[in-house]
């Protein structure tokens, strides 16, 4: 079995621990998050990411030239936060807002229109039509498939398995529990593989767990506000997890998929998690060092496993060729 890591990157502007964009809006994420941390700890692990950018960051033209002039191995794509966008742009100042809009409750064509939008963002400022796209929040469906296929897009990489996400920040649940947990081409559906589809979905690697539930009674009294599932949805993505369970959910979709001949894992951050105070997780130096030692025991691990990092678009000429 050939084993493959993506490393898919939501580029945002700097933000806070509530996720509301910097005031002043900065992009340290992106010269020092990215260009100093991020790239040279990946080229050292031999390891080529997919950065998927905001398109607030794709305005910023120090970003873009940052982006365009990385040294070493990687792909850039976009990631839609469509209020900051036109058409029906909500804002015009960025700085302090939050982007909590969801881009597949928008009419089909003025969804279209943003991913057009987008597209041609990225394009004019970089100079090459991007293949690759995540939705902000997740929220992608039917209509972002049929938007995507039309401006030439190869790869999506919004599901995450296992999830159904009903906060009433949506208009509608996203519900994602009936998506496979390894790549598939899709048609119309964002959760069903289609062999005849031209858009090759890479589902972010969440894989269920069996809980310690009597650790984690012990651990905290607010565990018994939820029912107690025994299985637990348990993401590929630092902080979020331990090192131990990065490492089990590798080993789990390896023994899981042994009988295939290509199997995948997608790990999801966002750059500005690496920096102290721009997102809700890392806080301190300290939190941000940990945050980084973590990605190099799971790359480690993955190269002594055999795991082959690889881009998003570079994937789906794999599995097309296959
Ligand atoms: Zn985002």
């Amino acid at each position: 079995m050939k084993k493959y890591l993506v490393i898919t990157i939501d580029v945002e502007p700097d933000c806070s621990p509530t996720w509301h964009y910097s005031d002043p809006l900065t992009f340290t994420g992106v010269s020092n998050g990215i260009r100093q941390r991020l790239q040279p700890l990946f080229n050292k692990y031999n390891i080529t990411p997919t950065y998927l950018v905001n398109n607030v960051v794709l305005e910023d033209e120090r970003s873009v030239e940052v982006l365009h002039q990385l040294e070493g191995k990687y792909e850039l794509g976009t990631h839609l936060h469509p209020e900051f966008i036109q058409p029906e742009k909500k804002y015009e100042i960025y700085a302090g807002k939050k982007g909590i809009a969801n881009g597949c409750f928008y009419p089909p064509d003025i969804e279209f229109e943003k991913i057009k939008n987008i597209t041609g963002l990225f394009e004019k400022n970089l100079g090459y039509k991007p293949t690759s796209f995540r939705a902000g929040r997740y929220s992608a469906g039917a209509n972002t498939v049929k938007s995507l296929k039309q401006l030439g897009y190869l790869v999506d990489t919004s599901v995450t398995p296992h999830i159904c996400w009903d906060d009433a920040s949506r208009e509608k649940p996203v519900d994602f529990r009936a998506a496979p947990e390894q790549p598939y081409f899709i048609d119309e559906d964002i959760t069903k593989e289609n062999l005849q589809g031209n858009l090759f979905e890479v589902p972010i690697s969440i894989a269920l767990k069996k809980r310690n539930i009597l650790k984690e009674i012990i651990v905290s009294v607010a565990g018994l506000r939820h029912p107690l599932r025994q299985y637990k949805p348990f993401w590929l993505r630092p902080y979020y997890s331990t090192t131990k369970d990065l490492i089990d959910i590798a080993n789990q979709y390896i023994s899981v998929n042994h009988d295939r001949d290509i199997m995948v894992l997608n790990m999801m951050f966002h750059n500005v998690e690496v920096l102290p105070g721009l997102s809700p997780y890392s806080l301190s130096e300290e939190d941000c060092r940990a945050y980084l030692q973590q990605l190099m025991d799971f790359f480690t691990f993955c190269k002594q496993a055999d795991i082959q990092s690889i881009a998003l678009t570079d994937l789906y000429h794999v599995f097309r060729k296959h």
